[in-house]
């Protein structure tokens, strides 16, 4: 009988969530998540690399650690003692394992850090390992993917272990800088110089279920400030509200996840490398405002601008959502704008036109009043902002094009709004897209409502639905400032030029996408396939174009369009 109890240990295992005891093998085999509460428990690096990547693929890095002590640390036990001690415990030499692999077959360098080791706390070794890493993602052109587990540097290295999150960070940033595509997943726990640096600078930030991560503990907190901590605290799900990481992602679809981001970059990485010689079948021009008179897409005779203003806000008009669900495909939502918020009026990430991956980005309003007033109305605040910013940056660094849906009533107008920066949040978009090294289209499908939808649309190619409208000011604005009388609005919407054939006119934009007849919310799937069908035909001309080239024709555009502004009076009527 004295036997039996080890043996059993070894059978069983008591669940951290719930105390079930559970058999190990079951447990295992759902990826050690809890079967009765979900509750993720720890995992160690090498089962988290054979849960992860390919059966087999994982090769190690050649480099090995070495035993470093360069402050000649010694607290109840000189730290050498407790090196030896971790890599006894564990069977590794460090607190990470490094190597290469394949997810869903594409290629990786990998890092993966194991809590069991000194707590996975950063030191001179592990910042050396990763950073050999990353140089090798580098080297072989693949992404760069971090499984982070940390208590943060490692105090037992001093200062030098600080300086790794600076020498990660510079690796990071090669990788930018070469357009190869960083993620992190955070796991449990992941805290201080390891959150702080490259946990949270990679391009795309994955955090796993039950993860947790902060600067500061929760207790360091709680004791420097006092503070009642709110539930959840620094969860995952929290991180994911204040717009800090991506996505939360179960443990059994991590794989899957990461085997869509790595996709996308490597279609993006051959899209951008492929030589630009001319097409054997050149793909149609798109009809210039110039070549398509407006008679041919523009509203029917007697149409007045007022009731495609109404047309443009009707609740039932497909939204960015539905236009990424039946226009694209295999959408996966980016969230965050990494600085304390995730914005619910601006929708972003990766999906698919026409089999090519693009970064799609747009206001999101809804049709029921529950959803507008979740969305704000598809009014975006400076975080709203931020987060385009960032996924544009991205796309750019990826080599993906950018394709944007504008549809806002303009800008968040509130005071939050104002305090947190909402004027230079749009100008630093603005900036951005144009000078932004990759093919951007723009397509104004409702409401083009002022700094809000420019802040989303300084475009190589400016497309707007047949029954959108793009204005400097609502017509009730307009109409409150100019009429003295906000039931001038009608009159305001005929003097403001707002639709799109008079935009057209103007040069502001390029072509006008028809809608089914009598407007898009009346067939909404046939209203996506025309998008998707002009969006693909815009985006296809623009693709071969190098950079620079597409850089420079974009502000020779906008210049133009300012320069055009002096000719043409602004209000005919
Ligand atoms: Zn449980």
């Amino acid at each position: 009988m004295t036997t039996t109890a080890p043996r059993d240990e070894q059978l069983w295992s008591r669940c951290a969530g719930c105390s079930s005891l559970l058999y190990r093998k079951r447990l295992r085999r759902n990826l050690d998540v809890c079967p009765e509460c979900g509750t993720h428990s720890r995992l160690d690096a090498p089962a988290r690399v054979a849960q992860l990547v390919d059966p087999d693929s994982f090769t190690a890095l050649p480099d090995r650690a070495v035993e470093v002590d360069p402050i000649g640390f010694v607290d109840a036990l000189p730290y050498p003692h407790r090196l030896t001690a971790a890599r006894a415990a564990t069977g590794l030499d460090e607190a990470v394992v490094c190597g290469t692999a394949a997810v869903g077959g594409h290629r990786i360098a990998l890092a993966v850090m194991d809590f069991r080791f000194l707590g996975g706390s950063l030191g001179c070794a592990v910042g050396e390992l990763i950073t050999r890493t990353a140089e090798r993602a580098l080297a072989e052109e693949v992404p760069l993917v971090l499984i982070t587990a940390s208590g943060g540097a490692r105090m037992q290295e001093g200062a030098l272990s600080l300086m790794q999150m600076a020498t990660v960070s510079q690796a990071v940033a090669g990788l930018r800088e070469a357009g190869l595509l960083t993620i992190s997943v955070i796991t449990d726990p992941t805290y201080g110089g390891v959150a702080a640096s490259f946990a949270t600078n990679t391009d795309v930030v994955l955090a796993e279920s039950g993860a947790r991560l902060g600067f500061a503990g929760p207790r360091v907190i709680q004791q420097v400030t006092g503070a009642v901590l709110p539930e959840g605290f620094q969860t995952a799900e929290f991180l994911l509200r204040h717009g800090q990481v991506d996505m939360v992602v179960p443990r059994h679809a991590l794989r899957g996840r990461l085997t869509a981001l790595v996709a996308a970059a490597r279609a993006g990485r051959r899209a951008r490398q492929r030589p630009s010689v001319p097409r054997q079948q050149p793909a149609p021009r798109p009809p210039s405002p110039a070549d398509a008179p407006l008679a041919a897409t523009a509203d029917g005779p007697g149409r007045d601008a007022w009731d495609t203003v109404r047309a443009a806000r009707h609740p039932g008009r497909p939204t960015t959502m539905d236009y990424l669900e039946s226009a694209f495909d295999g959408f996966v939502e980016l969230h965050g704008d990494r600085l304390g918020a995730d914005c619910p009026a601006i929708v972003g990430g990766l999906a698919r036109l026409d089999g090519r991956p693009v970064m799609v980005i747009g206001h999101q309003k809804g049709h029921t009043t529950g959803e507008l007033v979740a969305r704000n109305f598809g009014m975006a605040s400076p975080a709203g902002h931020r987060k385009a910013l960032r996924l544009m940056r991205l796309a750019a660094r990826l080599g993906l094009p950018v394709v944007t849906l504008v549809d806002t009533p303009g800008a968040d107008p509130g005071v939050g709004a104002e305090e947190q920066g909402q004027a230079a949040a749009i100008a630093e978009n603005i900036l951005a897209l144009s000078v932004l090294p990759t093919p951007v289209v723009a397509v104004v499908t409702g409401e083009g409502g002022s700094g809000g939808a420019l802040a989303l649309a300084v475009a190589d190619r400016v497309l707007m639905l047949e029954h959108a409208v793009y204005s400097v000011i609502s017509p009730e604005g307009c109409a409150a400032i100019l009429w003295s009388d906000s039931s001038a609005a009608p009159q305001a919407a005929r003097a403001l030029r707002l639709t799109a054939p008079d935009l057209c006119q103007l040069g502001v934009v390029d072509e006008v996408v028809p809608e089914p007849a009598p407007a898009a919310h009346h067939d909404p799937a046939a209203a996506a396939e025309l998008l998707a069908r002009a969006v693909t035909a815009n985006l296809a001309p623009l693709l071969d174009v190098p950079p620079a080239t597409l850089v420079r024709r974009r502000r020779q555009r906008f210049r133009r369009y300012g320069a055009a502004r002096a000719d043409v009076p602004v209000v005919r009527r």
